[in-house]
């Protein structure tokens, strides 16, 4: 599947003005969920920044060697999957190096993907960089959340927002890649407006696997045994998704079938091809009893979130989804 970036349009206009009327901005902070894409479009305006043409053309020795993953003047980190991003990273890594002028042209960029994890030490080490930085230098902050990010970083930042994206643009993009129709419904749902997450999804071998087994056992969830329960939290920790994807499944499929109690319409279901199963469960389920799965798993999610064992939370969730 080739590599994209849908919507977030008026972020990109404004990068791309700001390359035509040489309004560039030191420092940057993008902020959007996971999967939104927040590198991606960092790069593509890194891409634009250092190429010839200003275009991102793909073909001059800049883009090329970009595109290669060898530019010297554009450095790329993020938190390597550890908690945090501490001092001596940002001090070595971009405090050291701005100093250093660019060995191309007149630019030098630096994207800090996962910038809220920046321990406030590496935050303040990081300041003076932004506070006075040299004028070829650019840094991108790239944050979930940026009131994680020191108040003396925000206010010297450009603040862009990136925002999600409509589920039926992200299921038109995957059909026309590809995608059959029906994993293309619920990939798109389940991306959460996250392009990214849907295209890994699509392109993750297993996401048919996962989903027919995630359907066999809500299927039968009424009547499953303690064991079905334990050895089925056994097969979500073999997931790389784990958990919390699953969660989001859990909440799509509740949804189907309280949208399918409340409208009798199936023209809106996630799991359009699962229809008559959500039809029997929309009859034996009351609302109320529906409303209260609901809340169940949204409760779940805090858990989850919380250092409560995953294992435990997951079990309580299926009793109570059992009952
Ligand atoms: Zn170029």
């Amino acid at each position: 599947m080739r590599d994209f970036i849908l919507g977030n349009e008026k972020v990109r206009n404004h990068l791309n003005d700001s390359i035509k009327k040489n309004t560039i901005s030191h420092a940057y902070i993008l902020s959007g969920d996971r999967g939104v894409g927040k590198s991606k479009i960092a790069k593509e305006f890194a891409m634009k920044l250092i190429c010839e043409k200003h275009t991102g053309c793909g073909e001059c020795p800049a883009c090329r060697q970009f595109s290669a993953n060898s530019y010297p003047d554009f450095f790329y980190m993020d938190a390597q999957g550890k908690e945090s991003i501490g001092i001596d990273r940002i001090r070595e890594n971009i405090v050291a190096d701005v100093a250093i002028r660019p060995y191309h042209g007149k630019i030098k960029i630096y994207v800090i993907d996962e910038a809220d994890k920046m321990t406030v030490g590496a935050q303040n080490a990081l300041l003076k960089t932004i506070e006075e930085p040299p004028d070829y230098v650019v840094i991108l902050l790239l944050v979930k959340n940026s009131s994680l990010l020191l108040e003396t970083i925000r206010s010297r930042c450009i603040k862009l927002l990136l925002t999600a994206v409509s589920n039926e643009r992200i299921k038109k993009w995957l059909i026309e890649n590809g995608t059959n129709e029906n994993i293309a419904t619920v990939v798109a749902s389940y991306s959460n407006g996250a392009p990214g997450i849907a295209k890994s999804m699509a392109e993750s071998e297993d996401f048919a696997g996962v989903y027919e087994k995630n359907v066999e056992f809500l299927k039968k969830i009424s009547e499953v045994g303690i064991n079905d329960i334990l050895e089925f939290i056994e097969e979500l920790k073999k997931r790389t998704a784990g958990f919390k994807e699953f969660i989001n499944f859990l909440r799509l499929w509740y949804r189907d079938i309280c949208i399918l109690k409340l409208t009798k319409k199936i023209e809106n279901l996630v799991f359009i091809r699962e229809e008559s199963i959500i039809l029997r469960l929309s009859r034996e389920y009351t609302l109320k009893k529906i409303n209260s799965i609901i809340d169940l798993i949204d409760e779940t999610e805090i858990r989850l979130n919380s250092n409560v064992s995953g294992d435990t939370v997951m079990e309580l969730l299926f009793i109570g989804l059992r009952k």
